[in-house]
């Protein structure tokens, strides 16, 4: 089948490269031309692992194109998918959907044969009848359906998560449009694909209820960490004990410093403000919400109680910037709050990260960038760990310490073991088990 993905960001490359690996004839298009230029050169844009060899695999194999001309990649596909970004309104919270129109307008001038309008970009329930609306208005005579098909890999794990997702959520009432659906799928799976169908509000709607889901349960375990170190409980010890309860499940269990990252904090929302409108407001989302606003600023105390209520002339050693490992996204992560918190209070901030500094560079000013953890150790006066990197995992510990000015670490995503540090002579305080044995 031949694919136009619109949108070559985290999406819709990833998507475009997965399908084309499949053996579909993808054109990924943007309308950023030195980004479709870096493409054609042979260069990715975005660090993601995996990606790079997929992608110069299918270039090679003459099954994956690049181009800024939406037009032509268009006119000759099945299915044309929108991934375009759907970032939060300056203002007001409600998801901004100018790109997705203009992809919608653009597609309409183009469209030729039958097509089917994907939209994989995580869009609020009717943005569908919008788009069809749209394309319908500019080209009454054209033959196409509007499908949503909400995208639900991770960063960082996206190609595994593409090829081998839990499921495939596709809304259409189109049975036409549902027929293109399964066969673009269906090389995914030796057997049947998990293929679930849905009436296309149903489907967007999903995307946000499991996005907004995932927040509610970190944001539990967040709260359930701040209650052990008052009463000398140990988080992990609870998320074990409750995550294995199948009813419950283990995963998004892991105390930190609050959810970040390009989806959550949007989606979040963008979900409110539509439940609001609809005078069905979700509280216990809304309340999410306001919760981990004030997690970051929150861990930034944290920091500053480690040191002995002041950081006014010292310096911070923060190991991880992205807001998750195996990423260099910087969109929202809980590092820049974090970071501001501790430089308003009058701290110098030594950072590494071992992708997202280029990213990082863009939105947090006065950090001298370094490059390894023990740069940033050296002559700090506390070092924070804010995102769990596989390199952070076993660090020399005891050469940290000697590196140190003062040996006080604060790890926030609670990587090594309090009798372990405390061992080494560190003053060592993490997430929701201060006070456990
Ligand atoms: P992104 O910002 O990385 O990529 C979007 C791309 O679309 C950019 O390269 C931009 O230049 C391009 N673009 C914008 N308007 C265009 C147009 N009219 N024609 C062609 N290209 C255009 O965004 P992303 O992270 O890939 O997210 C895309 C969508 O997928 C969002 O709705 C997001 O919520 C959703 N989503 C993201 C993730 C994730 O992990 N990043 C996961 C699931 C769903």
């Amino acid at each position: 089948m031949r694919v136009a993905m619109i949108g070559a960001g985290y999406v819709g490359l990833v998507s475009g490269a997965c399908f084309a690996d499949f053996g579909h004839i993808v054109t990924c298009v943007d309308t950023v031309a030195a980004k479709i230029e870096a493409l054609k050169a042979g260069q990715i844009p975005i660090f993601e692992p995996g990606l790079a060899e997929i992608v110069a695999n299918n270039v090679k194999a003459e099954r994956l194109f690049f181009t800024t001309s939406l037009a032509e990649a268009v006119a000759e596909a099945d299915a044309v998918f929108i991934a375009v970004g759907t970032p939060s309104r300056r203002g007001d919270g409600h998801a901004d959907l100018s790109y997705v129109y203009q992809a919608a307008r653009d597609i309409a001038g183009a469209i030729g044969r039958y097509t089917v309008v994907v939209t994989k970009s995580t869009v609020p329930v009717g943005t569908g009848d919008e788009v069809e609306r749209i394309i319908r208005e500019t080209r009454p005579d054209a033959e196409f359906a509007v499908v949503s098909n909400p995208e639900f890999l991770r960063e960082g794990a996206a190609i595994a998560d593409f090829k081998r997702p839990d499921r495939i959520l596709v809304g259409s009432e189109d049975e036409r449009a549902r027929q293109v659906m399964t066969e673009l799928y269906r090389p995914l799976y030796l057997n049947q694909a998990p293929l679930l169908f849905t009436t296309r509000r149903t489907a967007e709607l999903t995307k946000y209820a499991a996005n907004a889901f995932l927040a509610t349960k970190i944001t539990f375990i967040n709260e359930i960490a701040d209650l052990c170190e008052q009463v000398g409980g140990n988080v992990q010890d609870v998320a074990r004990g409750i995550g294995l309860d199948n009813r419950i499940g283990s995963k998004f269990l892991h105390a930190g410093p609050g959810y970040g990252g390009s989806c959550f904090p949007k989606d979040t929302l963008a979900l409110i403000k539509t439940a609001q409108d609809h005078g069905a407001p979700i509280r216990i989302v809304e309340t999410v919400v306001a919760v981990n606003d004030q997690r970051k600023r929150a861990m930034a105390r944290k920091v500053i109680a480690a040191l002995g209520g002041s950081v006014r002339g010292r310096t911070v050693g923060v190991l991880g910037l992205t807001f998750k490992p195996n990423t260099d996204d910087m969109r929202d992560a809980p590092s820049i709050a974090i970071i501001t918190a501790l430089q308003d209070a009058g701290a110098r901030i030594r950072a590494h990260d071992p992708e997202g500094v280029e990213q990082a560079r863009l939105v947090l000013d006065n950090v001298d960038y370094v490059d390894s953890p023990y740069q940033a150790a050296d002559g700090a006066d506390a070092l924070v760990i804010v995102t769990e990197w596989d390199a952070f995992r076993a660090l020399d510990l005891r050469r940290i310490h000697a590196l140190m000015a003062r040996p006080v670490v604060v790890d926030l995503r609670n990587i090594y073991r309090p009798d372990e540090m405390a061992a080494i002579g560190f003053s060592y305080s993490s997430v929701g088990r201060e006070n456990s044995a």
